[in-house]
Formats: C-alpha cells, sequence, structure tokens
C-alpha cells in the first residue's frame, strides 16, 4: 500500500494513503478480514433473525396442531410445549385454540375471527383488539371444554400475564434493557407478525392446490418465514393432518419435528391426509 506524506494549509505532515479495494491485492490486513467477516455474518444472522425470534410462535404452532388433535403427546411435554407457546405473548392456551377452533369452524364467513372479508388490516392483526366483538359474532370460549377440564390449562388463563412479565423481569435482571427489548419485544414483535400473517395473506395471495370452500391459498413466502403454516390451503383442506408442508420444497419444521418426536415413541396417532380425503378435493 503506498503512503505518502502530504501537507495540509496548517503545515501540519498527513499520512494519505490509496485505497486499496481488493483485499486479496492488500498487506497485512487481518483485521480486515476479521471485521469483513463479522459483518457478513450479522448479514447471515439478520437473514435467520425471523426463525430465531419466533421459536415461541413456533412452539404456538406446533400446540395449534394439538388443538385440531393431529397428534397425540404424553401430558408433561404438551404442558411444557404449551408454556412454551404461552411466551409468544398471543393470549393463552384457551384463547388461542377457541379463537383458531372458531376460525376453521366458519372459515371466511360473517363468523370467522379474522378473515379477509373484514378488510386485510382486520384480518392482520385489529381483530386481536376487538375481543368483545369477537365473543359476539363467534361466541365465547365455548368450544374448547377438552381444555377447560384441565386445572393446568385454567391456571394459565388465569396468570398467563404473570408468566410473561417474570420472563421480562428476568430478562432484565440477567441483562438489562437491550436483553428485556430483543428478547421480550422484538421477539415477541416479530411472532406476532409472523402468526398474524398467516391470517390475512395466507387468505388473500397464493394458490389453492385444493378446492376447499374458503379462501385459504398456499404462500411461500410465508411458508418459508413461519417454518410451514404458510401452506394453509393444505391445512384448511386437512385440518386434522400434522403435516402441512406435502410437497418435498414445502418446508416444514413442526412436521420433521413431529416425525422425530414420533420416532422417540413421544408421539402417537399422527394424523396425515388419507387418499380418501385428496381425491374429495380433486374431483
Ligand atoms: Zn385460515
Ligand atoms: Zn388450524
Amino acid at each position: 500500500m503506498a503512503v505518502d506524506l502530504v501537507s495540509n494549509p496548517n503545515g501540519v505532515q498527513l499520512k494519505q494513503a490509496k485505497k486499496e479495494l481488493l483485499l486479496s491485492k492488500r498487506k497485512g490486513v487481518i483485521w480486515d478480514r476479521v471485521n469483513l467477516g463479522g459483518i457478513i455474518l450479522q448479514f447471515i444472522g439478520l437473514l435467520f433473525a425471523p426463525f430465531y425470534f419466533t421459536w415461541s410462535a413456533f412452539w404456538l404452532t406446533l400446540i395449534l396442531n394439538l388443538s385440531h388433535k393431529s397428534f397425540n403427546l404424553p401430558k408433561p411435554l404438551e404442558y411444557l410445549f404449551a408454556y412454551f407457546g404461552l411466551h409468544a405473548a398471543q393470549g393463552d392456551p384457551i384463547f388461542w385454540v377457541s379463537t383458531h377452533r372458531h376460525h376453521h369452524q366458519f372459515t371466511d364467513s360473517d363468523r370467522d375471527p379474522h378473515s379477509p372479508i373484514e378488510g386485510f388490516w382486520f384480518s392482520h392483526m385489529n381483530w386481536f383488539f376487538h375481543n368483545s366483538y369477537l365473543w359476539e359474532k363467534c361466541g365465547k370460549s365455548n368450544n374448547v371444554l377438552d381444555l377447560k377440564k384441565q386445572a393446568y390449562y385454567r391456571f394459565l388463563r388465569r396468570t398467563h400475564f404473570l408468566h410473561l412479565s417474570g420472563l421480562a423481569l428476568l430478562l432484565y435482571v440477567v441483562g438489562g434493557l437491550p436483553h428485556l427489548i430483543w428478547g421480550m419485544l422484538v421477539r415477541t414483535a416479530v411472532g406476532h407478525q409472523c402468526s398474524f400473517t398467516v391470517n390475512s395473506v395466507c387468505h388473500t395471495w397464493g394458490n389453492r392446490p385444493w378446492n376447499t370452500k374458503d379462501l385459504s391459498k398456499n404462500n411461500w413466502v410465508v411458508g418459508y418465514l413461519v417454518f410451514g403454516e404458510g401452506w394453509h390451503n393444505n391445512h384448511h383442506a386437512f385440518e386434522s393432518s400434522a403435516w402441512l408442508g406435502l410437497e418435498w420444497w414445502q418446508l416444514d419444521i413442526p412436521w420433521y419435528i413431529i416425525r422425530l418426536l414420533e420416532y422417540l415413541g413421544l408421539a402417537t396417532n399422527v394424523k396425515v391426509p388419507t387418499e380418501l380425503q385428496k381425491r374429495k378435493y380433486n374431483s
């Protein structure tokens, strides 16, 4: 690298270096390489950020599979996954499962809790701030008596805000404001938007390999963003199936985990679409 000594108008000598753009032609540039490597890693990290931040939303997706009785888990494991899902901060299991069952029962009708027939933004997130309206049109959570029978879910319903506050406090004590902001706010914000996107985008844009009586679509962007729930037309066609990514290229991480749990003997009675069900939509 050429270095010339030059004088500025005040007579102070400055080193003026010519920039060598190519790293390979520079000498003694280990820190350039380390810094560049760090920046590239940050960008790779950013690419994976949605995946990292949506883990609690992912557990929620897995547990919603249980709301369809797509497979059975031993109770301690079901309760543990439900607890992780609670930290997605989208309400308690009785609320999600009830809303989700209403969504399947009344899909894209005026009784659907979150359909784009009431406007894209309503289906995306405004519905989340209209609890009394939802109760009025869908009915209260009387469609989840199986969960309400269990003391654990009643306990989570009463206390879910305390668990979220406890986690927020723990994050603050361990890592101060940065941990609180990233571990709580950014994580749940990204998780919320990913889950909400399934309700809005996947009932608006995408393709419909199955001729269901609703607006559900398979959207590949959402499919990859939220681990698999974006294959939403598949999900509405075969709602009791634990397998949502029916094509080899349709990423479906909950399904891979369910398969692993099945292999380990933990998940039982795992349901997939039958040929008869598939024919129903092809005819
Ligand atoms: Zn849907
Ligand atoms: Zn569902």
